[in-house]
């Protein structure tokens, strides 16, 4: 094993990351390690803007902080390991962490546009039964420089003529069960003098972690996507175990009565598919009826199979039939195709092999 491999928890814990830190919170650390705030718009500049990701290079500098950049600090945060590319283009990034853990981004690219799906944790503890990140169970939460990085490195191996213009939050793991870090990668990726992406092309999506929808609300506009998944509690308590501690009216009352939701900013539904269990037009038909009084539009995907998850798809007659019922119904329904399924990057697909059973949930 190299050193670097050997690296231990403690060792990430102790060295900041200059990733790790939005525009504000890097010159408030600049100013208590007694540098002027300045020096943070310089190192922003050095790494964003111009690439470098080795502190004795940034000249502007006084040689005392780049030393101590350099024995202090670390840069760079994740390697790339593999880029996969599938049929259709999409393309997935095997990471690797300091610590040794496995994680995965992937690429998919669309008509007028390229979204990256990043992970915010090495696996996840919420364990959903058709999911294969949740059958490795928790490792650790990720820093907000891993979820950084997965940006800037997904950004190296695009090509010339492409840029990346939307981020979605729909890798591995629950981002709202990691809030300090992907609130700070959130500020990262949309500050203007960082990487200036807009808001509305950042969604987060969670599986319902209902009191931390408002702080994301609050945060920045971004698009909030929901893990929906069934339309009875006794469905959805089994494919989404954290139903039982948010249960759908819980869940769905605190979207209806959240002010920062409304027609410019849609909540996004996803429903996807299981052959016999959610998939009847019984289901189709209680759909409006939950979603009424919040603005969303729903997307149906049919389950991409894999061997973690006894769930199969359903016929694509059942699919259109379950849409058709729904647009009826005058929902704004999509009814989406699966992106990467032949390498392993479609949703839910997402399961690096070394991860480990970590701690559970832990809400503060
Ligand atoms: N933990 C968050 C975000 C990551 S999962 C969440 O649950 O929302 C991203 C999306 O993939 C979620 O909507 C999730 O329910 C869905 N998903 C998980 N496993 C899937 C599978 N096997 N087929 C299709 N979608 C799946
Ligand atoms: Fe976790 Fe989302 Fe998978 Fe559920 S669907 S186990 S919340 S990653």
């Amino acid at each position: 094993m190299s050193a670097h491999e050997s690296m231990t928890q403690m060792d990430l814990n102790d060295r900041p990351n200059l990733k790790d830190f939005g525009y504000d919170a890097l010159r408030d650390r600049f100013q208590q390690e007694g540098w002027s705030a300045y020096r943070a718009d310089q190192v922003l500049q050095w790494i964003y803007t111009r690439g470098v990701g080795d502190a004795s290079l940034m000249t502007d500098l006084p040689a005392e902080m780049r030393d101590r950049l350099v024995r202090d600090w670390e840069i760079n945060a994740l390697t790339l390991k593999a880029v996969q590319k599938s049929r259709d283009g999409t393309r997935k990034l095997a990471l690797r962490t300091r610590d040794g853990s496995t994680i995965e981004a992937v690429m998919i690219p669309e008509e007028r546009r390229n979204t990256l799906c990043v992970s915010t944790q090495v696996g996840c503890p919420l364990a959903c039964s058709f999911c294969a990140t949740g059958a490795m169970g928790l490792t650790r939460n990720l820093r907000a420089s891993e979820i950084v990085e997965q940006v800037l490195l997904a950004r190296s191996v695009l090509d010339p003529d492409e840029s990346l213009t939307n981020v979605v939050y729909m890798g591995m793991g629950e981002p709202l069960l990691n809030w300090p870090a992907v609130s700070e990668s959130i500020r990262i990726l949309t500050h203007p003098k960082i990487l200036a992406l807009a808001p509305r092309r950042l969604t987060v999506s969670t599986s319902g972690i209902v009191p931390r929808i408002r702080p994301l609300l609050e945060l920045a506009p971004v698009n909030l996507a929901i893990s929906l998944h069934a339309t009875t509690d006794s469905v959805r308590d089994v494919l989404v175990p954290l139903n039982r501690r948010f249960p759908l009216e819980v869940l769905l009352g605190a979207l209806k009565n959240e002010p920062l939701i409304g027609r410019r900013r849609p909540v996004f539904f996803e429903y996807t598919l299981m052959e016999g269990i959610n998939d009847s037009i019984s289901d189709a038909r209680r759909l409006p009826a939950l979603l009424h009084g919040i603005p969303s539009k729903l997307n149906v995907i049919p389950m991409n199979p894999h061997a973690d998850a006894p769930q199969r798809p359903p016929s694509r007659a059942v699919c259109d039939a379950f849409t058709a019922e729904l647009h009826r119904a005058g929902v704004r329904v999509t009814l989406r195709r699966n992106r990467g399924a032949d390498i392993d990057a479609a949703c839910g697909q997402l399961a690096a092999r070394e991860a480990t059973e970590g701690p559970g949930i832990q809400l503060d």
